[in-house]
């Protein structure tokens, strides 16, 4: 169920009954040769339609820009700057107080810190009550190979249960993860990580898990 699905008059009707709501952030942001830009959006979307399907409770529309400052150098990525990320994040969320939601829990595909600091940040300054659902660090290391990072193991397999259409797999290239001066080395590719290693099936476990702590969660 989407808020964006409803009509004004059905969203009054669910508030009557309940009056939470998860709000999800993306990005648009290379991930490497093999994914589109879109990957952290439909992969949160996914998840907060299956907690959605799960749970009852209304997923809002995807918040698509985000703060993508390790990936800005790609072409196509499109970032917003944290104080704007904050922002947006406090209006949305006072617009929803406003509404009548009492309750929003906030969830992210996209992890850089300053991402999602500005998300917090923005969530405290509205003056409505949030939790952060942050599924990055649901244990998945008895389902992967290799460690989740950007456009890699973990992320490709999503995509390939959630939308495999628009995975290009004969594209994809493994590059390692490079830190220098506590920085990312960028990649050629764009990759951090292990694609190569991804497959659909480790996409259902990683999808069924994380719906499955979030709902529990929730
Ligand atoms: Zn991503």
């Amino acid at each position: 169920m989407n808020l964006n699905d409803l009509s004004w008059n059905e969203v009054g009707e669910y508030l009557g009954k309940r009056s939470d709501i998860l709000l999800p952030f993306g990005s648009v942001e290379e991930h490497g040769y093999h994914l589109p830009l879109s990957t952290d959006g439909d992969i949160v979307q996914a998840i907060c339609e299956g907690v959605s399907d799960a749970t009852g409770i209304l997923a809002a529309p995807v918040v698509w820009y985000g703060v993508s400052n390790t990936t800005k150098a790609y072409a196509g990525t499109t970032m917003v700057e944290p104080e704007t990320l904050k922002a947006y994040t406090r209006d949305i969320l006072m617009a929803m107080k406003n509404s009548g939601f009492k309750k929003v829990y906030i969830t992210s595909g996209h992890y850089s810190n300053a991402h999602v600091d500005a998300i917090k940040q923005g969530a405290g300054e509205s003056g409505t009550r949030t939790e952060f659902l942050d599924f990055s660090n649901i244990d998945v290391s008895d389902i992967l190979e290799t460690k989740p990072f950007h456009a890699c193991e973990a992320e490709t397999s999503l995509m390939l249960y959630l939308c495999s259409e628009k995975v290009k797999m004969e594209e994809a290239v493994d590059e390692e993860v490079e830190l220098k001066d506590d920085q990312l080395v960028p990649t050629k590719s764009g990759v951090f990580g292990h694609p190569t290693k991804a497959t659909k099936e480790k996409g259902k476990l990683l999808f069924e898990r994380i719906v499955g702590e979030l709902s529990k969660a929730i």
